[in-house]
């Protein structure tokens, strides 16, 4: 579904990504690890296409679209949930849902109040809230609905920045709960976490990254297993747990 070779991306004159090649297949949850400033954000904002690659190539079922601008990656089927949400707050959960299907092709839009009902089924919280302004709701409830908003448009991919980001331990377990819906529904994720060890304990992959490289990848219960990601990013204590 994805497929990145040789990507290179930064800010002006840093260069943070260095040489990335990676891949997401269809039906996957791939999780990318790292420490803070590793370039996970940039990555993720690079496929979106928020920043111009240097070098490279980023192919997006089977098209190129290292040089597609932003607005026209969502229509192709490739959204981001951003990193803090980024909920349109002065206006109502619903609202914020119904914008999310603005990238459905024309012939699409009918379906909106079946894509609609199908994300209050997957998230019950936003009926209930569904009048409700957006910037009101807790954190976990903010996540969510920008989860939902990323939904409305069909996604073949769903990029994830980082939903773990100041949430309760139980409101993590949910959320990751869903992801995990989402992959048994027939989606694809690929999963930005600071939190290693539950982002991999759902993931089919992972790669681990430093300092804007790719340092380490593979199944994610050989991730979990290597002792250099336990040392670096699980904390050995935490997973004897
Ligand atoms: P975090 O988990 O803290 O978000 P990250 O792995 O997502 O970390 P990035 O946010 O991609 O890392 O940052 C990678 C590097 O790029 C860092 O050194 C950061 O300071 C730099 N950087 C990020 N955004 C910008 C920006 N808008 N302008 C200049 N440099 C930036």
């Amino acid at each position: 579904m994805l497929r990145i070779r040789n990507l290179e991306a930064g800010y002006g004159k840093l260069r943070v990504l260095k040489n990335i090649s990676m891949h997401v297949d269809a039906g996957e949850i791939v999780a990318i690890i790292g420490a803070n400033g590793a370039g996970k954000t940039t990555l993720l904002s690079t496929i979106a296409g928020l920043i111009r690659a240097t070098s490279g190539e980023i192919r997006f079922l089977s098209e190129d679209i290292t040089r597609l601008p932003a607005p026209k990656i969502p229509a192709r089927g490739c959204v981001m949930v951003p990193e803090g949400r980024q909920v349109f707050a002065p206006m109502t959960v619903a609202d914020n849902l119904i914008l999310g299907g603005h990238a459905l092709p024309r012939e699409q839009k009918k379906e909106l109040d079946r894509l609609l009902a199908h994300q209050y089924e997957l998230f019950p919280i936003l009926e209930k809230r569904k009048t409700q302004l957006a910037g009101t709701l807790s954190g976990g409830e903010q996540q969510m609905l920008a989860m939902g908003r990323a939904l409305m448009s069909r996604p073949s991919l769903v990029m994830m920045d980082e939903p773990s980001t100041g949430l309760a331990p139980l409101i993590v377990r949910d959320i990751f709960q869903i992801i995990v819906r989402l992959r048994n529904e027939g989606n694809t994720v690929l999963l930005v976490e600071q939190n290693a060890k539950a982002a991999l304990a759902i993931a089919d992959r992972g790669y681990v990254m430093e300092t804007g490289k790719v340092i380490i990848q593979g199944p994610a219960e050989d991730l979990l297993a290597n002792s250099d990601v336990q040392r670096a990013y699980l904390g050995r204590e935490k997973l004897e747990e």
